[in-house]
């Protein structure tokens, strides 16, 4: 089946929320999709923008998950009324760049949510990554099978600990995934503008960023960030109760990401109480996703990212089936619906 490309996700969300009759604002991007079209990030309000409350929805920081993270979005864009008091922001296409060219990562070839560290201080380190991992997701060819072998092993001798340190995120080997780079990205800068523009003021946050990759085929889980407060991680677990998991839980498929973007929205708003989750649909198995991105990325170093190698990764974050289609926007629905609910409990 045919790939959705970027303009088309873009103008059908855009579609939506004019029907909808969003405020809509646009963050250009500089470069291009392959197409020569025009990217950005584009942010449409519903309510009161002068309010304490705010819920914020975000697709895209995964630029290529932003397929099925457009897909939610613009469905729920009609049905959503803001409540007295609460404004709803949905942000659609947060790494454009990575979305148009069918990339997990950004232009500058970062992970954007790994990107929110503080650079002033000194980056995490991941030392499994840099002794080996490093080498083994990105092989020479001749050293391909020697290294799918390894990795083969480690994962099942200890798949959480691998798992954490394939994608806890990484800040050497820029050709290699889970990149979280050396400075703030074009993604993360207009991000921090467009939350001191639209939520800035608001007490109390809740944000729930789709994302795609993880987890069993279709099912849904909502991960919260290792930078929440236990408060904060308390009314996270009682709004998606079963569904929620923590940060690194163990038994889960979670696992410590540095840099997350909670990170830089407690950071950023630190007065505010922040909810945040990431709201999680699994699509291939894990290895399989690892391969797509192993062969993505190989590609890109050499500068041979051909159509099969976009699909191959499309494929890997968004499940062309109208069954798995159907069940992420149902969950995505309920789960906005308990954050409105709870929204509506607060005084
Ligand atoms: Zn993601």
């Amino acid at each position: 089946m045919a790939m959705i490309t970027y303009a088309q996700a873009r103008s059908a969300f855009l579609g939506a929320a004019r029907l909808a009759d969003a405020t809509l604002n646009e963050y250009p991007n500089p470069e291009r999709g392959p197409e020569g079209e025009a990217l950005a990030i584009d942010v449409a309000c519903l309510g009161d923008p002068n309010t304490a409350q705010k819920l914020v929805l975000i697709s895209g920081v995964h630029g290529v998950e932003g397929y099925a993270g457009s897909m939610i979005p613009t469905d729920l864009i009609g049905r959503l009324l803001p409540s007295e008091g609460l404004e709803i922001v949905l942000i659609h296409a947060v790494n454009p760049h990575g979305m148009a060219w069918f990339r997990r990562v950004t232009e500058e070839g970062v992970d954007l949510n790994r990107n929110f560290v503080d650079f002033d201080q000194p980056l995490p380190a991941n030392p499994a990554f840099d002794e080996q991992l490093a080498k083994w997701l990105t092989p020479s060819a001749a050293q391909k099978s020697t290294a799918d072998a390894a990795l083969m092993r480690w994962m099942k001798s200890d798949m959480p600990t691998m798992r954490a340190a394939v994608a806890g995120g990484q800040y050497r080997f820029p050709a290699a995934p889970f990149f979280g780079g050396f400075a703030p990205t074009w993604a993360r800068a207009n991000f921090e503008t467009i939350l001191a523009k639209h939520v800035g003021a608001a007490r109390t946050v809740c944000i729930i960023a789709f994302h795609t990759g993880l987890g069993d085929g279709g099912i849904g889980q909502f991960i919260g960030s290792h930078t929440a407060r236990a408060k904060e991680r308390e009314i996270e677990r009682f709004i998606w109760g079963e569904e929620y998991v923590e940060s690194g839980e163990a038994g889960t498929i979670s696992y410590i990401i540095s840099g997350d973007l909670p990170d830089g929205v407690r950071r950023q708003l630190s007065g505010a109480s922040v909810i945040a989750v990431a709201h999680e649909f699994g699509t291939l198995p894990e290895m399989s996703v690892l391969e797509a991105l192993r062969i993505d990325h190989a590609a890109a170093v050499a500068k041979a990212r051909d159509f099969a190698c976009m699909k191959s990764i499309y494929d890997a974050f968004f499940v062309c089936d109208e069954r798995w289609k159907t069940t992420v926007i149902k969950q995505a629905r309920e789960g906005v619906e308990r954050a409105l609910t709870w929204f509506e409990r607060q005084p």
